[in-house]
This record gives C-alpha cells, structure tokens and sequence, in this order.
C-alpha cells in the first residue's frame, strides 16, 4: 500500500474500475482484510483469526461499514488467520462463498482453534454458497463486482486469489513474485503467478505484506 493512501488504519484503493468498484482494507489483527464494495452487495476477502471479533466490528465502523452491509465472505484459504471470524459472520447473516475447491480445507483450522482455548464454531459449510471458480465471474457480476476467483494452491491445497477487473489482485499467502528464484522446484508457485500476470494486475494485496503496485 502506497503511504499516500494510508489514513485512519484505512486504506482506500482506486476509485476506477467497472462501476466504481472500491476496496476498503481492514486491518484488526496480523491479517490484511479487504472489503469490496459492489454495486448489489459487498464481499469481504478474508477476516483474521478467532477471536478478532470485536477489533473486527471496530474498524468496519471506522471505515462506515455495517455487517449488513456484507453480503459475502471469501476466505483466500483457510489457514487460522485467515477464517477466524468466518462462522461468526455466517451466524450474523453474512453468506460464505465457498469455490468448489475449497471444500475440503473448511474445517483446517478447527483443531488450531480448539488447542488455543478458543470458543469457536466450526463452519457450518452446508450452508455456504459453493460455485466453481470458472462460474465466479458470473456470481460476482450479481454483487456487481467485476472479477473472478482463481485456484492458486501453491499456498495450500485450498488458496484462491480473487482477481477484479479494476486491477486489483487478492493474493492472500501467495509467495511474491519476486521469490520464485528460491523455489526453483516451486512449479506450482510459478503456474500461480502465470496465471495471475496473464491478467495484467495492477495491485497485488498481499495478506501479510505492504501491497505492491505494478
Ligand atoms: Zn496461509
């Protein structure tokens, strides 16, 4: 994130893009979180671990967000960090967006939580709303957000990257770009980014690292 944009713990990024698609990102916790705002609904991609809740409700307000305003939940995986407030957000009518290839990685975290002592309900993922990501165009079009959701499991099994047409790119744990050379054997990591970069990203917000601009 480019210092200019940083103001109240908020950043804001381009106003450009179809529809005037805005991300709003929250940080309440270890996690990069990010908010976009669609025309028919918002999305938020990722939330940050168990028990983050309340620093989670402070800085949507801060940022003039109400849960309502929330239609949708994405997670870039689900690693601890990354879906702890999920099944609290499903319980306060948010929705889970769950791509296909996700299904198997819902309940990773569930033990991690549990060993910490936290009160945790594991997600109830039967009621989440599961597409594959080659349909996410057309889902996210209904939000009025321009995008589409790619399977990058470099991470793990289940890591997605939410790519919008406005240029910005959600690469959750994605290794950057620049480490591929210390993963020569990485094939993976390098078939994430070809794919990535066949898009022309113009901001790769990254869950644990400043967001680069391209
Ligand atoms: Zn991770």
């Amino acid at each position: 994130m480019l210092e200019r944009d940083r103001y109240n713990g908020i950043c804001r990024g381009n106003d450009s893009g179809y529809k005037k698609v805005k991300t709003i990102e929250l940080k309440y916790g270890n996690t990069n979180t990010f908010y976009i705002e669609g025309d028919a609904g918002g999305l938020l991609v990722d939330t940050d671990y168990a028990g983050t809740l309340f620093a989670f409700y402070k800085a949507i307000k801060a940022a003039g967000i109400r849960v309502t305003d929330i239609k949708y939940v994405l997670a870039t995986h689900y690693h601890p960090d990354h879906c702890g407030l999920v099944s609290e957000l499903m319980q306060q009518g948010v929705q889970l967006l769950l791509p296909d290839v996700q299904k198997d990685g819902v309940h990773y975290s569930d033990a991690i939580f549990t060993r910490d002592g936290l009160s945790y309900t594991p997600i109830e993922e039967e009621k989440a709303t599961v597409i594959p990501c080659a349909e996410s165009r057309a889902f996210l079009a209904g939000l009025g957000i321009a995008g589409q959701i790619m399977h990058t499991p470099s991470h793990s099994p289940d890591s997605v990257s939410l790519a919008l047409d406005n240029g910005d790119l959600f690469v959750g744990d994605l290794e950057p770009l620049e480490y591929i050379a210390a993963y020569e054997d990485n094939t993976q990591l390098k078939a994430d980014w070809e794919q990535i970069l066949a898009i022309h990203p113009k901001r790769i917000c990254y869950a644990h690292r400043p967001t680069q601009m391209r």
